[in-house]
């Protein structure tokens, strides 16, 4: 097995290009794990770790946050817990210290597992992914569009993912995952939840309920509509209840070994409505302290 460790992106483009066979390399909490099972032996790795700029994020001309692809969980909890908080929230819930010092939100996209715990809180919060190749140059890929199936991205062969755009919240946003125990857990399912107020629009993401990571699009409709974003008036029991109801029908889970599909279908329901309690409380208190 060949190992390529480029030290420019423009290295590593080109290396992504000439060597189809290679499988890019970051925290490498994904790869090593595989090929320590034998699940796949590829023909070269393309290590990304030694180009700085992947482990870095700035904040865009626009007020966007621009993340790069190698920046590991734990410095999204100590960087960016502010501005990204259900994507901060979700990265606490990764695997253990060392796996959230290695892991990243890159190899999250890149391996695109429907439980992978980023997924929601991109969905939600509108991220897009910034997607490269030598021929091309940039792709901007909505997270709504990355996720193709289970394990599957939008990614061309002679791409490499770079970085992923998300705008820093301005609303409450939250993150919820079920697992079989506490930490170091894979989730059974999650949820995120991202109020946009300035917009009165309402994003969410369903996780490992679903082929892929998805969002509960009738859900964010109706709840939008129902908020009372002046006054902050206090949740209707029934709004709650039919946004738990909509969330849960964006799902369709499978029974595995980490749950059943009817399990999965009501977890999601239940975090879709405590979200929305959390969120909501948060936004009240935002609400009155302007007033
Ligand atoms: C013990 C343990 C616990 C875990 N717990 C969790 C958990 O709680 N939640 C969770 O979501 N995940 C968990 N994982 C899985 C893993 O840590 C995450 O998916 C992590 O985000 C992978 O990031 P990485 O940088 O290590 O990716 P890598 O292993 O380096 O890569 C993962 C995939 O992405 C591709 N890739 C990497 N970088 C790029 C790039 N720049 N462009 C294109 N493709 C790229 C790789 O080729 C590979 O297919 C766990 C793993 C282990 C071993």
């Amino acid at each position: 097995m060949d190992f390529l460790r480029p030290t420019t992106w423009a290295e590593a483009l080109a290396a992504r290009a000439d060597r189809p066979d290679a499988v890019p390399l970051q925290g490498g909490t994904d790869v090593m794990v595989e090929i320590n099972f034998d699940v796949r032996r590829p023909g070269a790795l393309l290590d990304l770790t030694s180009i700085p700029e992947l482990a870095t994020w700035e904040r865009a001309a626009d007020g966007r946050l621009r993340v790069g692809a190698g920046l590991p969980y734990a410095r999204v909890v100590a960087e960016l817990g502010d501005a990204l908080p259900g994507l901060a929230q979700a990265s606490r819930t990764v695997g253990s210290p060392q796996i959230r010092n290695r892991g990243t939100v890159g190899g999250n996209l890149g391996a695109a597992s429907p439980a992978g715990d980023a997924h929601p809180p991109l969905l939600a919060g509108d991220a897009v992914v910034e997607a490269e190749s030598a021929a091309r140059g940039t792709r901007l890929i909505p997270a709504a569009e990355f996720y193709l199936g289970v394990k599957r991205n939008a990614l061309a062969p002679d791409e490499l993912i770079r970085a992923f755009r998300m705008a820093p919240a301005t609303g409450p946003q939250y993150f919820s995952k079920v697992g079989t125990r506490n930490a170091m857990v894979i989730a059974v399912c999650s949820f995120a939840l991202a109020l946009h107020p300035a917009e009165r629009r309402v994003g969410t993401g369903v996780g490992s309920a679903a082929p892929t990571p998805r969002r509960a699009r009738a859900a964010e409709e109706f709840l939008a509509a129902e908020l009372d974003w002046t006054g902050g008036a206090a949740l209707d029991a029934r709004v709650r209840s039919r946004f738990g109801e909509l969330a849960a029908e964006a799902a369709s889970p499978i029974d595995d070994v980490r749950g059943t599909a009817a399990y999965r279908r009501h977890a999601v329901a239940v975090m879709a409505r405590r979200t929305l309690g959390w969120a909501w409380n948060d936004y009240r208190k935002q609400v009155e302290a302007c007033a």
